[in-house]
């Protein structure tokens, strides 16, 4: 196999303070014993999910520890502040980062827990590592190390073992690291939230990463690819896909298929090309770096050229030396390929100077393969054993067989954590689909249940409104029924007195003609009673009704006004109408004898009728109930002048109330004094 490129430098350089800013987004815990503010704490942690670019995430935490209290719980207040610290480190103002968390570690000292202060001591680590200056960090991991034993927040202890990993992994302690994974893995166990599964893919892709710098390509590949499928069904590719790609595709190269490296680097291109932040810039450099290191490995000496040279621009306009300096190491391996002998070792040559403090063993021992091999094609065979022998040494070293073993060993550790969590996951999203179910179908009873409920309610207000309905329409006949029965004669079946006196105590409607009154009393009734009997005489009202009936028009009214008395109230007619039409009631009355059980009776009548509103000379209204007392004048002058007769008073010369009194005790002498004009009419010749 040939040496690998030194592509995975980058990953450790670059890929590091990225991957820790990821890490720093664990949430608080529920087992944390510090007092937090959890409204605080769930701000930070949506924080830290959102897609913000540097400067944005930068203010927010401004904002956030602008905002906070000063009596905000310690725990928090560190943890606010030391991201913000850690914010400055990644965009690389350092002396900033420093001077902010020795803020805070002042506080922590101060006020805090050991949970605080080990947060501020991993945050050192993390500065260090962004800061590229390894062998510092390495020196922090001790006091670290020494406070994590007494730290609760399994947050802050997954955080600072991992970093603690990342240290040891970088410094190529491989054991020390994996013996940290382990940690960390078994204090995601202690997390309960939306954050556990991105832990764990985090710890995951670090397992990955030691394991390619192990050689172990194929445990690693199976690692990327299930930290992909993890990623995938949890819903947080766009939180992985980049750095497992990246891994993917070194692996790949490492595992010299070279053919599926290259397609792996080309779907994450495709992918980076689309955005725009800082990050991507980084990753895109990265690729074309790693790009143009394949076409060196497969001949394409021009290609490589020329997407190194892409790579190379992108990397100084992201102020990134590394990049720049990787990429013009590769350029310079072009230059030696192309015969450009000199030239390209010599800058080979300070690059490996330069990478051999900056960079892991691991790595560095790759880039001394490339060096060796481009001495071997300029024929500088002493200098190149050389180098392979400085790589032999370096190799020996990291893949001892004793260290091997015991990495196995805890590898194996992991694994079994790993699984122990998964399981310990996996039961529980069971449950909490189960608990969903269940919710569910009771969700489900009660909706069926609250249908059935409402559709009885439904069924039963109907029937009650029916009946509500049916008894207020039976209520209404009834009261109808009484009503008309209170305003009608139950002999004759005529309306009574009652019913009249209902009508014309009504306003009368303006533009209504002119209506008019008979009054009509039977002659010598008594008689009748005395010679047939009461039931006779009823025989004879009820047949005079009838009569009266017939002759009427329909709109209107018989009333059966007193004993045998009855009124006709004529509608819209006129004082020249009028006699005639007395005239044939009066007929209608006598013309015929009214049969009875045993004999036949002539039967007359005698009417006394004026016209309503009957007019007045001195224009003031005269009530209906004064002009049927001149109708009842005019019917008393009927009997008096013999009866089957009608009198009607047509009209009055002088105003009603000059003459009212003379009318009521002298209507005869009324009438020869010319105060009021009266016309008679017979009823028929007796037989
Ligand atoms: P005239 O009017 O012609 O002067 O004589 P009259 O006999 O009709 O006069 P009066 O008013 O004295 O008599 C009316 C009688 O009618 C008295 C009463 O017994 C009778 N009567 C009143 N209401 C009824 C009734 O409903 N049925 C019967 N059968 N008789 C009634
Ligand atoms: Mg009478
Ligand atoms: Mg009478």
């Amino acid at each position: 196999m040939k040496p690998s490129s030194p592509l995975l430098i980058l990953l450790f350089t670059l890929l590091l303070p990225l991957y820790s800013a990821t890490v720093a987004v664990t949430p608080a815990i529920a087992q944390q014993v510090a007092v937090v503010d959890t409204a605080i704490e769930q701000q930070l942690d949506q924080l830290l999910r959102a897609d913000l670019s540097n400067d944005q995430r930068r203010q927010a935490f401004h904002t956030i520890a602008n905002d906070m209290a000063e009596s905000a719980p310690i725990a928090t207040r560190v943890r606010v502040l030391a991201y913000l610290a850690m914010e400055y480190a990644y965009i690389e103002q350092f002396d900033e980062a420093y001077r902010r968390l020795a803020e805070v570690r002042q506080l922590a000292e101060q006020y805090g827990t050991i949970d605080s202060l080990t947060e501020v001591r991993a945050t050192y680590i993390e500065i260090k590592l962004a800061e590229g200056k390894f062998t510092e960090a390495l020196s922090l991991v001790g006091e670290t190390e020494l406070g994590l034993a007494q730290t609760q927040s399994p947050r802050i202890r997954y955080y600072s073992h991992t970093l603690i990993a990342s240290v040891y992994s970088n410094r190529n302690q491989l054991e020390k690291a994996l013996s940290h994974l382990v940690s960390a893995s078994e204090a995601i166990m202690e997390t309960n939230d939306s954050r556990t599964t991105i832990r764990r893919l985090h710890v995951m892709l670090q397992i990955a990463q030691i394991q390619s710098q192990l050689h172990n390509n194929e445990a690693a590949l199976a690692r990327v690819n299930e930290v992909l499928e993890l990623a995938a069904s949890a819903g947080l590719t766009d939180m992985f896909y980049h750095d497992a790609m990246l891994q993917k595709a070194l692996i790949e190269t490492n595992a010299g298929d070279y053919e599926q490296a290259l397609r792996t680097y080309s779907a994450l291109k495709a992918s980076l090309t689309e955005q725009t932040t800082t990050n991507s810039h980084w990753y895109l450099s990265t690729v074309l770096n790693n790009m143009g290191d394949l076409d060196i490995r497969t001949g394409r000496y021009d290609e490589g050229r020329e997407v190194l040279a892409e790579a190379r621009e992108l990397a100084l306009a992201n102020g990134d030396d590394d990049s720049v300096k990787l990429t013009e190491f590769n350029i310079a391996f072009i230059d030696v390929h192309q015969g450009l002998h000199q030239q390209g070792l010599e800058q080979m040559s300070a690059l490996v100077e330069h990478f051999q403090q900056r960079w892991p063993e691991t790595d560095f021992e790759q880039l001394l393969g490339e060096y060796a091999e481009a001495l071997g094609i300029a024929g500088d065979y002493q200098r190149q054993a050389q180098v392979l022998l400085q790589q032999r040494d370096i190799r020996d070293r990291l893949f001892d067989r004793e260290l091997q073993r015991n990495l196995t060993e805890l590898q194996t550790v992991y694994d079994s954590k790993d699984k122990e969590q998964q399981i310990k996951l996996l039961q529980q999203q069971n449950s909490l689909k189960e608990q969903l179910l269940t919710n569910e179908e009771q969700r489900q009873t009660i909706l069926t249940l609250l249908i059935a409920l409402s559709v009885f309610a439904v069924i039963i207000v109907f029937f009650l409104y029916r009946a509500a309905r049916r008894a207020n329409r039976q209520l209404k006949h009834a009261n109808a029924k009484l009503a008309d029965q209170s305003l009608r004669d139950p002999l004759t079946g005529l309306l009574n007195r009652r019913a009249l006196q209902q009508q014309l105590a009504k306003p009368r409607s303006s533009g209504s003609g002119c209506d008019a009154m008979i009054l009509l009393d039977v002659d010598q009734f008594k008689r009748i009673n005395d010679h047939h009997g009461h039931q006779a005489g009823d025989q004879v009202l009820v047949e005079l009704a009838k009569r009266l009936r017939k002759v009427s028009r329909d709109r209107d009214q018989i009333i059966r006004w007193g004993g045998e008395e009855f009124l006709i109230y004529v509608v819209n007619t006129s004082n020249e109408a009028l006699p005639n039409l007395v005239e044939r009631v009066l007929f209608e009355i006598g013309r015929t004898p009214i049969a009875l059980a045993d004999s036949e009776l002539q039967v007359t009548a005698t009417a006394g009728f004026i016209s309503f509103p009957f007019a007045n000379p001195d224009s003031q209204p005269i009530g209906w109930e004064e002009t049927l007392q001149l109708a009842d004048m005019a019917l008393y002058a009927g009997k008096v002048h013999g009866r089957n007769q009608g009198w009607g008073i047509m009209r009055l010369n002088v105003p009603f109330s000059q003459a009212r009194q003379r009318l009521e005790t002298d209507l005869p002498g009324a009438i020869d004094d010319h105060l009021v004009d009266v016309v008679t009419v017979m009823g028929p010749q007796l037989s």
